[in-house]
Order: C-alpha cells, then sequence, then structure tokens
C-alpha cells in the first residue's frame, strides 16, 4: 500500500507487539497509541514505551484511567483473577465496553491526523470469551465508525483467526521473535522479575497460561 498510514492500538503486550510488527511489514508509516485505563500495574506501558523506541516509531499515550471507576473487573483492581464470575458470567479480567471505547478513541486521534487504516489485536481463538474481540464486532464497528465520520474506517485484526502458538509463529516469520520473547509483557501480575522460555510472567495467572501452552505448541513445531 503505498503511502499508507496505519495506527496501532499498542499494549506492549505479546499481541498487539505482533500486529505493530505486521503493521511495519504492510504500511509505510505506522504509529502507535497506547491506552492506560488504570490498570493494576504499569509494566505493560513501560514495555510498550520501550518496544516503540527500539522499532523507531511514533508512540503517544491516552488516559482513559476513567474507565476504572465505571465498572468493577480485575484488571483494574485488586479483584480477584478468575476465568469466571466477571459481567455475564466472562472472566474477571473483561472490562465492559474497553474494546469499543478503544476503537472509537483511537479513529478520533488517527482520522484528525488523516489515518484510516487501524490495525488491533482482536483475536477469537484462544480468546477468553470476550464478545468485543469477534470479528462480527469488529465488522461492526468498522461500519460504526466510517458512518459516524464519513470515512473509510478499515480495522485490520492480523491475529485475529491465530492461536496463541500461531502467533508466535508470526512474530517468528516478521523475523522477531526474540523481541518478542524479551520485551513484550502479558502477566496480569505485572511480574517481570522471573523468565521463563516462553518470556516474563508470575507463570500462574491465565495470562501466563495461556501464553506458556501458546509457545510449548509453538515449540514443538520448529
Ligand atoms: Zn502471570
Amino acid at each position: 500500500m503505498k503511502n499508507s498510514h496505519a495506527l496501532v492500538i499498542f499494549s506492549g503486550g505479546q499481541d498487539s507487539t505482533t500486529c505493530l510488527l505486521w503493521a511495519l511489514r504492510n504500511f509505510d508509516k505506522v504509529e502507535t497509541l497506547n491506552f492506560h485505563y488504570g490498570q493494576r500495574h504499569s509494566i505493560e506501558q513501560q514495555c510498550a514505551e520501550k518496544i516503540a523506541k527500539k522499532l523507531n516509531v511514533a508512540y503517544q499515550e491516552v488516559d482513559l484511567s476513567f474507565l476504572k471507576e465505571l465498572s468493577p473487573n480485575a484488571l483494574t483492581s485488586q479483584n480477584e483473577i478468575s476465568l469466571e464470575g466477571g459481567f455475564k458470567n466472562l472472566p474477571s479480567t473483561f472490562v465492559i465496553g474497553r474494546n469499543a471505547l478503544f476503537l472509537t478513541v483511537a479513529t478520533s486521534w488517527g482520522l484528525a491526523r488523516g489515518i484510516e487504516d487501524y490495525v488491533f489485536g482482536a483475536c477469537q481463538v484462544d480468546y477468553s470469551g470476550y464478545p468485543d474481540c469477534r470479528q462480527s464486532f469488529i465488522d461492526s464497528q468498522a461500519q460504526t465508525l466510517s458512518l459516524a465520520t464519513d470515512s473509510a474506517v478499515k480495522i485490520h485484526t492480523p491475529l485475529m483467526n491465530l492461536s496463541k502458538a500461531k502467533t508466535f509463529q508470526l512474530a517468528q516469520e516478521l523475523g522477531a521473535l526474540d523481541l518478542v520473547l524479551e520485551e513484550t509483557h502479558t502477566c496480569y501480575m505485572g511480574e517481570r522479575s522471573v523468565k521463563h522460555e516462553w518470556g516474563y510472567g508470575c507463570g500462574t495467572c491465565p495470562a501466563c497460561g495461556l501464553r506458556e501452552k501458546g509457545y510449548k505448541e509453538f515449540s514443538s513445531w520448529l
């Protein structure tokens, strides 16, 4: 895509970092937007800033910390992290309306700068059951944002149908497996002092569990 310009919604985790690497391969110019929404730790954000610097891409933080005040969840409080028992019996880490808000704010920031292409790490495989990670929601939101702004908003989700193992494989194909293993952060607990073969983390929270399982499967293909 000649003279193409994309904005990556970028948290510093494995998925959005892989999306950033994908975007750098597919667009001429890439920028990143990081959302702070009152997460229980700021480790992921520190990783995001460092990775953006390493990859030499523009990095901008937006404060959405009011999200924390709207509804209780385990990402923005000390509530127990569990795979059920949250809103609609989803995992307690589900933040109601988060992805709809992220995409809306991203287009508000991006369209003002002439950007119609957005890259988002939503995934409907191996995902935790979040309804706002499904392709149907992404398609609907792209249409809504296009109608709302008289623009042609495109939301690219390169990980939509990839398992975690396949996401590791994509990072490898993009020549950045080491970067993903060393610099990205996934662990809900913000643990970064313990390094495993699959990266840093507590090794026991659901996010670590998913990352470990994915890496083991990916390793078995090597
Ligand atoms: Zn963990």
